[in-house]
């Protein structure tokens, strides 16, 4: 069986971690600081902030950012749902908008259209590690006066215009879930050029403590902290962090190798007249987390047929990204009007198998079972 993901771990992630537990100190401390410098420093931003996941990056973003109840926020329904739950986390409304069927990512026109005076913020996801257009984006929040939040949780290792995912704009999110490319098993940050934020992110991340467990562990007089605020037990611990350091030093190449996998597949799918591949435009480099192929009306097969047949093969595959506005928990929302566009890009969307190492062998296999049905 050639399964959709598998995660690259060696025995580099194990020692690490073993060395850690043997430390004593596992939960936030000394490695979790030393992860946030080297992720800080490897997306080129100003600082980061290490916590249990991206959903809990993306609530401690709202929150910094002043989202509250009355608030409108607009984000893609073609996301995974954590997206917009973060936004109903902080008692504000997520407003759906729609995508651009080509990259997947938010449509600027129709986020523009959807904006009230109530909108407070864009939530921009990187849809599976392409590049959104953030200059664009940033230009419309300045019009409007609203904040600019980036979901990247797919998009470690991705760079937008030279520089790399990280470093363009306020508050930017990751997450480290085995799905995504480098993993601490769960894990997320959150990156930005604010000190006023990063320091309130590290005390919401702990309780809302005003110092940390580190820093009164190295004090040579007694410390007494105090709860400024009330927070949330986000924190990542230092067994995660020990992995995650080291999945940091393989960022580079990982995404290398998973590009090089994504230029075979568009080498022989390319010439196929029923799909439609991801489009990277110049100066956008995704780090290819999915490859999403997008069947066309006149594809053989419908998209479940073809993931069963797939399937048959021994190949795993997966939906298209889905819509949140049509998941039973978004059932009594009321803010949505047509999302036509993300309803077809999701129903007719399938992703096939990427990931390192994956073999010459299995990368064989899947394009030819893939073009076989192509052409059934
Ligand atoms: C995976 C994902 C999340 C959630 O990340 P976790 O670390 O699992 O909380 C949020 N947004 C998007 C776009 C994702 O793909």
């Amino acid at each position: 069986m050639i399964p959709i993901a598998k995660p690259y771990l060696t025995t580099e992630e194990a020692q690490n971690a073993y060395d850690t537990i043997l430390t004593g100190w596992i939960t936030q401390g000394p490695r979790v600081a030393e992860f946030e410098e080297k992720f800080a420093t490897y997306v080129g931003s100003k600082y980061a902030v290490a916590v249990s996941n991206c959903t809990t990056a993306l609530h401690l973003a709202m929150i910094v950012a002043g989202i509250g109840p009355g608030d409108e926020v607009i984000c893609p329904s073609l996301s995974y749902i954590a997206t917009a739950n973060s936004i109903t986390y902080v008692g504000a409304k997520p407003i759906f908008a729609e995508i651009d069927p080509l990259n997947y990512n938010l449509d600027i026109e129709d986020v523009e259209n959807r904006i009230t005076p109530d909108t407070k913020a864009i939530l921009l996801v990187h849809q599976i590690g392409m590049p959104a257009d953030i200059d664009n984006f940033k230009l419309l929040c300045d019009k409007y006066n609203l904040k600019l939040i980036e979901d990247a949780a797919c998009a470690a290792g991705s760079s937008y215009k030279g520089k790399k995912i990280g470093s363009h704009s306020e508050l930017v999110c990751f997450s480290f879930h085995p799905r995504k490319v480098i993993t601490t098993g769960d894990g997320g940050m959150i990156t930005t050029s604010n000190e006023d934020y990063y320091h309130r992110l590290k005390m919401l991340r702990q309780h809302g403590m005003s110092i940390n467990d580190r820093v009164r562990h190295n004090s040579d007089k007694i410390l007494f902290e105090e709860h400024v605020e009330i927070g949330y037990n986000y924190r990542m611990t230092d067994i995660q962090a020990s992995v995650g350091i080291k999945q940091l030093e393989k960022l580079d190449f990982i995404v290398g190798e998973r590009r090089k996998i994504a230029e075979k597949y568009h080498d022989a799918f390319r010439s196929l007249n029923n799909v439609r591949l991801p489009i990277e435009n110049t100066g956008y480099l995704s780090n290819y987390q999915s490859f999403s192929i997008y069947l066309k009306e006149n594809f053989p097969l419908s998209r479940n047929d073809l993931m069963q047949k797939m399937l048959d093969s021994g190949i795993s595959t997966r939906r298209g990204i889905m819509t949140t506005h049509r998941e039973l928990a978004y059932r009594n929302y009321n803010g949505i009007n047509s999302l036509s566009v993300s309803e077809h890009a999701s129903d007719n969307s399938i992703l096939i198998p990427l990931y390192y190492p994956m073999t010459d062998k299995d990368i064989s296999f899947v394009i030819s079972t893939f073009l076989q049905n192509a052409s059934a």
